[in-house]
């Protein structure tokens, strides 16, 4: 008689997975002014499954050297014991560096600081009113809780008092770029590491730049699987034919996409727009997508490199120009994927299938506005932007 095989392990926020970085992989050249990488993450013997159009939540700490600019503002020396957001007994540095959101100041914590300090008073008060969301948002932009504590050093916290005046961290999502089929017990990411500067501070992201800066080979990484609603592939054994438009780190649930189907012999056929700022610098598993295309996985590969040229182009500008073989395979029942920037490519992209459909399809404003309509109805017109 079979064994009844044991539930699968349910992940979460509050049980993540442990799971390991086995390697990491600088994708930008040198001369780049991204960097991108890529990580590879061991999920052997945790039972942690995954599909490709999932993504993967990692949760971060905080950047040490940012936890101890911290602690010397408040005049404590981080040993102090205090409870976490989780309500765990922790000393306050650990508190500081897995616990709370110290790159997004709450606003318990700008009333708490105007209670105490006058100046503070006079700037807060007017953004902390129900009506002066927008205004509060433009005030905090670019700036952590380091600034507010350095601004305002006459407001002091005891160490419990000033954890709980925090947000707890928050997870960060990766659309997941590997297919358990291709790497059994692994999971892929492609991250674009955020560092910039406001209000004369270097800054950087929390997730991207703990994966980047401080973790190395064996590092547990807390995760969890985020499924990924709707972003999923057809059949193997479905003709419908795929596009996917990727472009920065939006290229990642389609090596994805593309894993799975040389492992399942899917037989549509797939066409991928790659869009970086430079060949020479930021044609991201380049490798890979010459081997799709050689074994037949990947039936035609477009890409934009915004900066090789004189004029700027982008993935929506080679939309156009490819619209007539676009047009024919929207006719023929493919679907259209887009993953990346939501707040100017995906907009873009969006403007750029409009107008394929009006110049390739003969169609007027109005039907081609009635035409993406259909797709999105039909679930043929998939979005993964962030
Ligand atoms: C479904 C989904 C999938 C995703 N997939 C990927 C992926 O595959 N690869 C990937 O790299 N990312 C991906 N992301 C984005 C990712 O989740 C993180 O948002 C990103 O890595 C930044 O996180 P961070 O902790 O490093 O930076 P954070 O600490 O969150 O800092 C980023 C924030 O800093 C602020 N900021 C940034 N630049 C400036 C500036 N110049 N001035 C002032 N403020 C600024 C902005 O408020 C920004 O939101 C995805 C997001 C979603 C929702």
């Amino acid at each position: 008689m079979s064994q009844p095989s044991s539930p699968a392990p349910v992940f979460n926020r509050k049980n993540p997975c442990a799971a390991r970085l086995r390697s990491a992989q600088r994708l930008s050249r040198d001369g780049s002014p991204k960097d991108t990488r890529h990580y590879e993450i061991s999920l052997e013997g945790s039972g942690l499954h995954y599909e490709p159009g999932d993504s993967l939540a990692v949760l971060p700490q905080n950047c040490p050297t940012l936890v101890e600019e911290t602690l010397a503002a408040l005049g404590l020396s981080g040993s102090e014991p205090v409870n976490d957001l989780d309500g765990r007994p922790v000393s306050l540095r650990e508190a500081l560096t897995t616990s709370c959101a110290i790159t997004i100041p709450d606003r318990k914590l700008l009333a708490a600081i105007a209670a105490r300090d006058s100046s503070a008073a006079a700037t807060f008060e007017p953004l902390l009113g129900p009506d002066n969301k927008d205004a509060l948002n433009a005030w905090l932009y670019g700036r952590e809780v380091i600034d507010l504590l350095l601004a305002f050093p006459d407001a002091k916290f005891e160490p419990q008092e000033f954890v709980s005046l925090n947000k707890k961290v928050q997870i960060r999502l990766y659309s997941i770029s590997s297919s358990l089929r291709a790497h059994p017990d692994e999971v892929h990411l492609t991250v674009a590491t955020v560092r910039y500067q406001s209000h004369n501070r270097d800054r950087k992201g929390v997730a991207s730049t703990w994966l980047a800066e401080r973790i190395s080979q064996g590092t547990t990484i807390p995760c969890f699987i985020n499924h990924g609603k709707g972003f999923r592939l057809p059949a193997p054994d479905d003709d419908t034919p795929i596009i996917m438009c990727g472009p920065g780190t939006g290229i990642a649930p389609f090596r994805s996409f593309l894993e799975e189907r040389r492992a399942t012999s899917a037989r549509g056929k797939a066409w991928l727009f790659f869009g970086e700022i430079s060949a020479s610098t930021d044609f991201f598993y380049e490798n890979e997508w010459q081997d799709f295309l050689a074994d037949g996985t990947l039936t035609k590969l477009t890409t934009a490199f915004s900066r090789d040229q004189d004029r700027k182009i982008y993935v929506q500008h080679r939309m156009l120009e490819e619209a007539a073989d676009l047009w024919q395979w929207l006719e023929a029942g493919a679907i259209f994927y887009v993953c990346g920037d939501a707040s100017r490519m995906a907009v873009d992209v969006d403007k750029a299938l409009h107008s394929a459909i009006m110049s390739a399809g003969g169609r007027s404003a109005e039907e081609a506005d009635a035409y993406l309509a259909a797709l999105r109805d039909a679930k043929r017109y998939r979005r993964d932007v962030y």
